[in-house]
C-alpha cells in the first residue's frame, strides 16, 4: 500500500524539491501551502505523515500542528517540523507543539527520507484506548 505524505510549505521551490525527493522513494504526495489549508487537507485526507513548514501564511506550522494534535481523528498522524534555521529553542517549540520530529532547512536530501521512514516504521496497531 502506497503511503501518503502531506507536504505543507509555502515556498514552491522547497515544496517541489521535497515532492520529487519523496516520490523517488515511492510515496504519494499531497500538498498544502498555508497553515489553514494544512488543517483542512489533513482532516479530509488523513495522510500517513505530515511535513510541516513552520513559517507559513495565515497560520503558523506550530498552530496547525497544535490543532491537528488536539483532534482525535488526526492526533496519531506523525508530524515532522521543517524550520528555516536551526535556531536555539526551535526544536523545543516544535516538540511542545506536538511535532514528532524535526528537520532544519536547507533540507538534507539523505536525512529527510530516513526521518520519514523511521517515523512511518514506528507506527503500530493501536488498541481501543484512544
Ligand atoms: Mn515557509
Amino acid at each position: 500500500m502506497q503511503r501518503r505524505i502531506l507536504i505543507v510549505e509555502d515556498n514552491g521551490v522547497n515544496r517541489n524539491l521535497v515532492r520529487v525527493l519523496l516520490q523517488k522513494y515511492g510515496y504519494q504526495i499531497i500538498e498544502a501551502t498555508d497553515g489553514e489549508e494544512a488543517v483542512e487537507v489533513a482532516v479530509r485526507e488523513k495522510p500517513d505523515l505530515i511535513l510541516m513548514d513552520i513559517q507559513l501564511p495565515r497560520m503558523s506550522g506550530y498552530s496547525a500542528t497544535g490543532i491537528l494534535k488536539g483532534r482525535r481523528d488526526t492526533m496519531d498522524i506523525p508530524i515532522i517540523a521543517l524550520t528555516a534555521k536551526a535556531m536555539i529553542g526551535d526544536r523545543e517549540k516544535a516538540l511542545k507543539a506536538g511535532c514528532d520530529g524535526y528537520i532544519s532547512k536547507p533540507i538534507d536530501t539523505r536525512e529527510l527520507p530516513k526521518v520519514v521512514n523511521s517515523l512511518l516504521d514506528r507506527e503500530r496497531p493501536r488498541g481501543g484506548d484512544g
